[in-house]
């Protein structure tokens, strides 16, 4: 079968959720045996998000090989279980980048260097690598930002002129966003009309219409939208507000958007997507009565996304375990000794967020004394490990001002440290240790008992390390280097042997947990968080 194109575009507001229903789509295409990928175009100037602070764009997520991409791209993974790299995550920069780099070589051959057609010729080429690797069945492209914006302008044409080489392999999809306004009773069509307008004046007609409402909307409102949109009927989808995002594809199919797709694409509607395990995963979600309540300890817990992946890595956790997740955010930097036990006390388990600098540092290692004293199942990642091996050096070894050179680069005891690869590094863009890398697992350790296996492979992003120079004498107090990169010997993975649940990891390892294959590493500790809630009773 021809590779077919699917564009996803979004118009009235953003933050509809585009990033929800394209990985709705490509799961209940999945789900009928097709081949799919998921790729998202960002038309911002950085040329990734990897150097944006979380207040601006939320968590940056981290694909296997190693690419800094935007949080869409975690969905993407989580939805459809299919792996993303750097191809899946296109930004504006790097549009530029490889067009300016073309020019500087003489590619272009003297030509004058413009929007149209050498950067929409750019975004075009991109648009299709993943389709061109002949792995795909579909390629679900998401055009980032709202239609009318400036930036969007060249991807939108790129669009535009694919249509029309792409023919019938080619399609669509637009969602807006229709408001109730509470006064008047009504649910109003004309924002969804003037931006499908929009759409249309760039050139391009949505063939399927996604409505975002926090109503139902009645039947003759689709149908009016469908008359003034020029889109048939039975290709017009609303999408109500839903109490838990993996409930979106039951609802997209419910509404028919997978059929509109194969329709649209003369394909065959053979039966119904095959999605029993998903099912098995809500209903799980929907009969769990009883709670477990974990606290992730973090500096940027006011911000829905900022931790968007170790949230959604705990939610499929404990929905596995039949529990509720009943998350509470401790802001690190409001935590001290003073409130500590009134903040952690009454909590099954404890997250010990990533991070970087030195804001709210303190307020962990407060945390971290607290959960080790108190034998709280507790799970440090990434700077959270770090903090756990700074709390130790300082009050089990008794190096009162130990720390990471990353917080005092003059500390007389360095437990984590940069490495001397990273020592010459100036350029922050794209420069830490990142993506996936081996792992070996100490076998008879709780993470190899956890992973059922002591060869892994998780994702990193980070500058810092264990420095090995100490590892004996934490070896010897009782804080286990369990976990190592079989290359060069690099402490992957803590653990507290004698304790409940006391680990931490290096890598991430929310990274790669999905719906489908959560992380054993998340289930364990949801395990050892309900055990020790157990004891309490
Ligand atoms: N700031 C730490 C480092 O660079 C940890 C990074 C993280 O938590 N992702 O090593």
């Amino acid at each position: 079968m021809e590779t077919k194109y699917i564009f996803v575009t979004g118009g009235v507001v953003s933050s509809l959720g585009k990033g929800i229903i394209s990985s709705s789509l490509a799961c209940l295409l999945k789900a009928r045996g097709y081949r799919v990928t998921i790729q998202k175009f960002d038309p911002y100037i950085n040329i990734d998000p990897g150097t944006l602070n979380p207040y601006e764009h939320g968590e940056c997520y981290v694909t296997v090989d190693g690419h800094e991409a935007d949080l869409d791209l975690g969905h993407y993974e989580r939805f459809t279980n299919i792996r993303t790299t750097r191809a899946n995550n296109v930004t504006t920069g790097r549009i530029y980048q490889n067009v300016i780099d073309k020019e500087r070589r003489g590619d272009y051959l003297g030509k004058t260097v413009q929007i149209v057609p050498h950067i929409t010729d750019e975004i075009k080429r991109n648009v299709m690598l993943l389709g061109k690797t002949g792995n795909f069945d579909f390629v679900i492209t998401e055009i980032g930002g709202t239609v009318g914006d400036i930036e969007s302008r060249p991807f939108l044409e790129a669009v535009r002129q694919l249509r029309w080489e792409l023919e019938d392999n080619c399609l669509c999809i637009h969602l807006t966003y229709v408001p109730y306004i509470r006064a008047a009773k009504e649910l109003k069509t004309k924002p969804t009309q003037h931006s499908v307008n929009q759409l249309q004046q760039v050139g391009i007609q949505p063939d399927i219409l996604v409505l975002r409402t926090e109503h139902q909307i009645p039947a003759s409102t689709l149908k009016k939208i469908a008359q003034f949109c020029n889109v048939s009927p039975d290709a017009v989808v609303q999408s109500v507000d839903a109490p838990s995002i993996y409930k979106v594809p039951l609802m997209m199919h419910a509404q028919g958007l997978d059929q509109a797709v194969l329709r649209k694409m003369e394909l065959p509607i053979n039966g119904e997507p095959d999605l029993t395990s998903w099912q098995r995963f809500l209903d799980l979600m929907d009969s769990a009565e009883q709670k477990v309540t974990i606290g992730l300890v973090g500096k940027y817990v006011e911000l829905q996304d900022a931790y968007k992946s170790i949230n959604e890595a705990l939610f499929q956790a404990a929905t596995y375990c039949s529990r509720k997740l009943d998350l509470r955010y401790i802001h690190s930097e409001k935590l001290n000794s003073g409130n500590v036990d009134e903040l952690l006390s009454g909590l099954d388990g404890v997250i010990i967020a990533p991070g970087f600098g030195q804001r709210g540092i303190e307020g962990k290692f407060i945390a971290l004394e607290w959960c080790r004293t108190h034998d709280l199942p507790t799970f440090g990642i990434c700077l959270g490990m770090q903090c756990m091996v700074i709390e130790f050096a300082r009050n089990v070894l008794g190096l009162a001002d130990a720390n990471s050179t990353e917080m005092d680069p003059n500390t007389a005891h360095n437990v984590i440290d940069l490495m001397e690869d990273q020592k010459s590094i100036h350029n922050m863009g794209g420069t830490m240790r990142l993506g996936a890398y081996d792992c070996h697992l100490k076998e008879g350790s709780r993470v190899a008992q956890a992973y059922g296996a002591t060869e892994i492979s998780e994702r990193h992003r980070h500058r810092f390390e264990f420095n090995n120079d100490y590892r004996e004498r934490f070896e010897k107090a009782g804080m286990k280097c369990v976990g190592e990169n079989p290359d060069t010997k690099l402490v992957e993975v803590v653990e507290l042997p004698d304790h409940r649940w006391f680990i931490g990891t290096q890598y991430h390892p929310e990274y790669s947990s999905t719906v489908l294959s959560p992380s054993p590493l998340f289930l364990d500790f949801m395990k050892a968080s309900i055990q020790y809630q157990e004891t309490k009773k």
